[in-house]
């Protein structure tokens, strides 16, 4: 798949969003009329690593298209200073947003969306690919509609990233909320550390904040590695079930060889089951 060299096929809109990266806007194909999400990055920041780059978009075109809940990238093109990835457009916006404006989710609504976000994740770690940046931002609904299908965005790029820059950009963008103990250690970032994120995740949808929301970074990054949560104050908790519970401190498992992968994840008692084994009080 050789890159396009014409970037005048597509007219850029408005923007989506911005993240570590990239600066995203909604595009259009001119000939078709179709629209588009399309990831503008910066050439500066993977200095060195474009053929890295370049092949793990190759992957990610050919991925992506094998799963439902991964936003498909359709096309790539590059100008001399930029990089521009087409996604499908997906309309409905951030998990991160809905969950602001609902406080937190059901927990049934909860394990519907876990249980489909770990299925994609199942399947992106069988293709190889870490995606290394799962939170709230990087899950959209591919449209307005309460039930639209949530779509997992953003990954397989921060591999071949440079660690650095990506760990300054961090610094400066946001929070290290979901990032595993194993990458502040530096013993690692593989597979487990999506699983890691998917209990953060989690913790958020139940109860509405993250679990390890600290003053500082330094502190936050502290009780990251010391596994130093709780399922408090107890009224954000009072109608979560014990199983519910159980799942996140499954996935939030200090040692990543003891973490639970993707597929073990999915046959949790949590998720396993379609019926609700537990009363929900609204
Ligand atoms: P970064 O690597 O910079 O974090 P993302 O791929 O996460 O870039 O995109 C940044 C933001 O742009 C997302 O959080 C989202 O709000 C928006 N966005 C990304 N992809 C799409 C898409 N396919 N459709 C609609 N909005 C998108
Ligand atoms: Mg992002």
């Amino acid at each position: 798949m050789a890159p396009a060299t014409v970037p005048c096929q597509y007219r850029t809109g408005k923007t989506l969003g911005s993240g570590t990266y990239a600066i995203v806007k909604e595009a259009v194909h001119i000939k078709t009329g179709e629209y588009y999400a399309c990831k503008v990055i910066n050439k500066k920041l993977m200095e060195g690593r474009e053929y890295m780059v370049r092949n793990e978009i190759a992957v990610l075109k050919k991925v992506s298209k094998g799963h439902r809940n991964i936003v498909t990238l359709h096309d790539y093109f590059e100008t001399a200073h930029n990089l521009y990835l087409c996604f499908d457009l997906c309309t409905g916006g951030e998990l991160f947003d809905r969950i602001c404006a609902k406080g937190n989710y059901y927990e049934e609504d909860a394990a519907a969306l876990v249980r489909t976000i770990m299925g994609a994740v199942k399947y992106i770690h069988e293709c190889g690919i870490v995606h290394r940046d799962l939170k709230p931002e990087n899950l959209l609904f591919r449209t307005k509609d309460e039930d639209a299908d949530i779509m997992i965005a953003d990954f397989g790029l921060s591999r071949v990233m440079d660690d650095e820059k990506f760990h300054l950009l961090t610094e400066i963008c946001g929070t290290p909320g979901y990032m595993a103990p194993e990458i502040f250690k530096k013993t690692g970032h593989g597979k487990p550390v999506d699983v890691w994120a998917m209990g953060v995740i989690t913790y958020f949808l139940l109860c509405g904040y993250t679990p390890f929301d600290r003053d500082t970074q330094q502190q936050e990054m502290e009780a990251i590695i010391a596994g130093d949560y709780r399922f408090e104050p107890e009224e954000y908790w009072a109608n979560v079930s014990a199983t519910a519970r159980d799942f996140v401190t499954e996935c939030l498992t200090i040692d990543p060889t003891s973490r639970p992968t993707a597929a073990e994840a999915l046959k949790h008692k949590w998720l396993a089951s379609e019926q609700p084994h537990f009363v929900q009080s609204p």
